[in-house]
């Protein structure tokens, strides 16, 4: 089983999941507000994986038999003067969610907890993914500029592309 103190650091990775699902989901609320349909989509599909994120860290503690501790979340930052804005955001997010990662790995490792070690391995290439995705967003933000109706149609044929390309 996880010692108490890496129980309690995945219980606050499963909250600053959970953040990050509800901080994507505003983001595409904002977006949606804008007019937009494609943005709010990308941004709905990545707060969908933030709470699968959480719900994997929660079934983990489950099956090694640790407390699963919820904890309230803060409120979301809710308004973005553009889609740049927004993107900007969520770049800084993932880049501190990828810290928050490689910090339990670190301790997984110092603790030679193995099996959390293991367990955080996805997590780790899933945050390469997920910068890279992010990058990529912010790229065709700033490449469209105002004009919005070409970073839609641009990050359509991205997200008609499979997973992974
Ligand atoms: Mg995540």
């Amino acid at each position: 089983m996880p010692s108490t103190a890496m129980t309690a650091k995945l219980n606050e990775q499963i909250t600053h999941e959970f953040h990050a699902s509800q901080h994507y989901l505003a983001m595409a609320c904002a977006t949606d507000a804008m007019g937009l349909k494609v943005v709010p989509r990308w941004f709905r599909e990545q707060a969908e994986e933030e709470r699968e994120h959480a719900l994997k860290i929660l079934d983990y503690l489950l099956e090694v038999g640790a407390r699963v501790k919820l904890a309230a979340l803060p409120p979301p930052p809710s308004e973005y003067k553009s889609v740049l804005a927004a993107a900007e955001a969520a770049l800084k997010s993932e880049k501190k969610v990828t810290k928050q990662i490689h910090d339990l790995v670190a301790l997984a490792d110092k603790e030679k907890d193995y099996a959390t070690r293991s367990f955080l391995n996805g997590f780790v290439d899933e945050q390469v993914e997920e910068l890279k995705h992010t990058g990529d967003l912010l790229q065709l933000a700033k490449m469209a500029g105002d004009n919005l109706l070409q970073l839609e149609s641009h990050l359509r044929h991205a997200m008609s592309k499979p997973a992974g390309g």
